[in-house]
């Protein structure tokens, strides 16, 4: 389990090894195209680019200030709190069934517990996700502490859109609705999809003209496909949720399975059928 602080500031002190000039406190506020490089506009100055990775999340504006023309994402919605651990658990709870369209967790972390609820759909109604939070903790024996609770929309992936515009800017993380609608994981795709954009800046530096369009095309694929599984998989799942719920929880391999998910060693591509064909025959009884 990923305690955010300290891992953020693992990423940080890692790129500032590597020799980048790390800008806390400063935001990204608009682009000026002069000459062949974009002049950054930040609340600290201008910053000259030739290329310009835009990472800041679902809530983020910095793409529509580069021209992008479509908000990414489709909505979903999370809520947590963390607590410090008083009797030590190691076991991480999913409870898939307790609201529709999500699913609460109660993860370890060390010395503290998360506990929180995903909603894959959009969500107006914050009364309900906190009344969800308050039951499942609740059922787990923990507390609930309202106050603690930070949440905030979820940019699910929402189908192929343009990661690249006007050869200079790329979208990575949620900024480019890079987050598993199925799980809401956006961490993993978030690393994923930075890293790869990084190399693509390079390639793009070195004179390698396709860098970019090779970026979105590798991001469609490597992660969009699987989203666009994960999508099907979680409308499917919800149109009998009792039933699919009780299929999953049943099935031997369900725990397995969504392990491997979880850790990143499994691909929906790889259970797709499996999982569409179990489905099938315990709720529709065809198979
Ligand atoms: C309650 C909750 C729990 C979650 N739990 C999990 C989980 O257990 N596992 C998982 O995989 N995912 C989880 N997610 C989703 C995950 O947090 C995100 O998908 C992931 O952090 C996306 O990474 P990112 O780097 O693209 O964006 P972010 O982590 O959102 O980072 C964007 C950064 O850009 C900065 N920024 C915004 N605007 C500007 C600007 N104009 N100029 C400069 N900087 C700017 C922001 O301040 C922020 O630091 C959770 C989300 C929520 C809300």
């Amino acid at each position: 389990m990923v305690d955010r602080a300290s891992f953020d500031k693992g990423l940080i002190d890692l790129a500032a090894a590597a020799g980048a000039e790390i800008a806390q406190r400063t935001e990204v506020t608009g682009f000026t195209p002069r000459g062949d490089l974009w002049q950054v506009e930040t609340n600290r100055g201008m910053f000259p680019a030739r290329k310009v990775i835009i990472a800041d999340g679902a809530l983020g504006k910095t793409a529509a200030r580069a021209g992008f023309k479509k908000k990414y994402g489709l909505d979903g919605w999370a809520m947590a709190y963390e607590m410090p651990q008083t009797t030590p658990r190691n076991e991480m709870v999913v409870d898939l069934g307790i609201l529709p369209y999500g699913y609460t967790w109660l993860f370890p972390k060390g010395p503290s517990l998360s506990i929180g609820v995903g909603v894959a759909k959009k969500h107006d109604d914050h009364r309900k996700i906190f009344d969800t939070l308050a039951l499942f903790a609740d059922r787990q024996g923990v507390p609930f502490d309202r106050a603690q609770c930070r949440g905030q929309r979820i940019a699910l992936w929402g189908g192929n859109q343009p990661l690249t515009l006007k050869d200079s800017f790329l979208l990575a993380g949620e900024a480019a609705a890079l987050v598993d609608p199925l799980n809401a994981e956006g961490i993993r795709p978030a690393i994923k999809s930075g890293m790869a954009a990084g190399e693509a800046v390079d390639a793009a530096l070195a004179g390698d003209a396709d860098a970019f369009l090779r970026y979105q095309r590798n991001m469609w694929t490597q992660l969009g496909r699987e989203f666009a599984i994960a999508t099907r998989i979680v409308r499917f799942f919800f149109l009998f949720p009792a039933l699919s719920y009780h299929t999953a929880l049943f099935h031997p391999r369900a725990t397995s399975i969504m392990n491997e998910v979880f850790v990143g060693s499994l691909a929906y591509s790889a259970i797709t059928d499996k999982v569409f064909a179990v489905l099938r025959k315990k709720i529709l009884g065809i198979g």
